[in-house]
């Protein structure tokens, strides 16, 4: 069976006993919260873990490298442009579709006050952190000046990859300044770095689909449907305006910028969205991603290398699309009237934001709970959706990292480093328990008889 069959088994089988067992015995029966703390937590959080792991290496190391590799720094702004106008193209589309849907369904209206009082009280308290957050952090003229690293070290250790891409990027044009003779070696360790990474992604994989299963239990044995109910006209409008987003206008840019079948494409790209699914994070997908697109869609490193972990934090179609709904719906459920001006505004801020959050689990929230403070709803509102925003997540952040992969395949189309027919044979998969290096158990030869290099087999 084909690893990604498996990951998707996983995800299918966390996701029908989860909501088996919320249904069976509650969300907060003590077996259910055993199970979930003592094997589907700790399984899924290695799982999660070893992709963590290799994130800030592999940011680093990619993007020196696809810098390092374009040889010129013209080159280099040329491609940065291409990507980011992509980046921008696409987050506002899909901002503006979310805006559309919710303007014409409007669930906000039909939200029950009641409901909404029970919602604000229960989640009063994660909200406010969320607030605290916000004001922390707003999007403002220091978010820019932060993105020029003090100190890069210190940026891989705290996750702020914006600041580890900064780094990875003058790294890499002042190798292509330098004597090539002195820059080689450097070369030839991030590509050693960069491999030894992909490599860790491919033993992180061989758990996925456990690690999967567990992650998707968590979530589904806490909440079950119980707050899909009042939110429930949200919930089908983002999951709905997702869905229209990533399979219709994702299949057009598919066809148009690629010339692929979007079938094909999706066919190839699915590890990259399971994984973006069970984990909810942009970033802890990017080395999949990465993999994904060099192996499967035969992207060049280089070009790969560069767009991809750019994208990942900076190209979110899920989220400004997301962003988008939540701000309507409360401007609704609140009775704020917004201007079709307002609207345009609210629009720019999804695609300003959507560069601006973090690729890890709700990191838009913050950024959204600013946007909310702008058009007069209190930043505390998010309280309503955020009982449900773990599988609005999950969904976002598929559409972010699809974004991303059709983004790198048209920069690196665009830039005549990759056009339809690159696209490698389907690989066939070794078995998922054995070493691609590793004789069979069939081939095993008697004990004291030397094993046979791979080539000869
Ligand atoms: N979880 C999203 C991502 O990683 C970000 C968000 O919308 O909260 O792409």
């Amino acid at each position: 069976m084909r690893l990604h069959t498996k990951i998707l088994l996983g995800l299918l089988l966390g996701a029908a006993v989860g909501i088996g067992a919320n249904l069976g015995l509650g969300g907060d029966h003590p077996a259910v919260v055993a199970i979930d703390t003592y094997i589907a937590a700790p399984v899924g959080q290695v799982f999660l873990r070893m992709l963590f792991m290799v994130v800030m290496p592999l940011v680093f190391a990619s993007i020196a490298l696809g810098v390092a590799g374009m040889g010129d720094i013209r080159k280099v702004g040329k491609v940065g442009a291409k990507a980011l106008a992509y980046f921008l193209a696409t987050t506002a589309l899909s901002g503006t579709v979310g805006i559309a849907a919710v303007s014409l369904f409007e669930p906000g209206k039909g939200l029950d006050p009641a409901v909404r009082a029970e919602l604000l009280a229960l989640y009063a308290g994660q909200a406010g952190e969320k607030v605290t957050q916000s004001q922390a952090g707003g999007f403002g003229i220091d978010t820019l000046v932060g993105i020029v690293t003090k100190n890069p070290l210190r940026s891989a250790v705290e996750g702020d990859m914006l600041g580890v891409i900064f780094f990875g990027l003058l790294f890499g044009i002042a190798l292509t300044l330098i004597d090539e003779a002195r820059a080689r070696p450097m070369v030839d360790v991030l590509g050693a770095l960069e491999d030894a990474m992909v490599k860790i992604v491919e033993i992180a994989m061989r758990i996925a689909p456990l690690g999967v299963a567990g992650l998707v239990f968590g979530v589904t044995a806490r909440f079950g449907f119980a707050l899909l109910e009042p939110l429930g006209g949200f919930v089908a409008v983002v999951l709905g305006g997702l869905a229209f987003h990533g399979l219709v206008t994702m299949s057009v840019l598919v066809v148009a910028l690629l010339g692929l079948s979007p079938r094909t494409f999706f066919r190839r790209v699915r590890p990259s969205l399971v994984t973006a699914f069970s984990t909810s994070s942009s970033a802890a997908t990017l080395p999949t991603n990465i993999k994904v697109a060099e192996d499967d869609l035969g992207v060049p490193p280089k070009v790969a290398g560069f767009v991809l972990p750019l994208g990942a934090t900076m190209c979110m179609n899920g989220t400004a699309l997301f962003e988008g709904v939540t701000v309507l719906f409360l401007c609704q459920v609140f009775g704020v009237d917004l201007s079709v001006g307002q609207m345009v505004v609210v629009v720019a801020m999804t695609v300003l934001t959507a560069v601006g959050a973090a690729g890890v689990p709700g990191g838009s929230m913050p950024l959204l709970v600013g946007i909310l403070a702008m058009f007069g709803v209190p930043g505390e509102a998010i309280a309503v959706v955020l009982g449900v925003d773990r599988i609005l997540d999950m969904a976002r952040t598929t559409l972010n990292v699809l974004g991303d992969l059709v983004g790198a395949a048209f920069v690196a189309r665009s830039e005549g480093a990759w056009t339809p027919a690159d696209l490698p044979p389907l690989a066939v998969e070794p078995p998922i328990d054995q070493s691609p290096d590793w004789p069979k158990e069939d081939e095993i030869v008697p004990r004291l008889s030397p094993v046979r290099p791979p080539e000869e087999r």
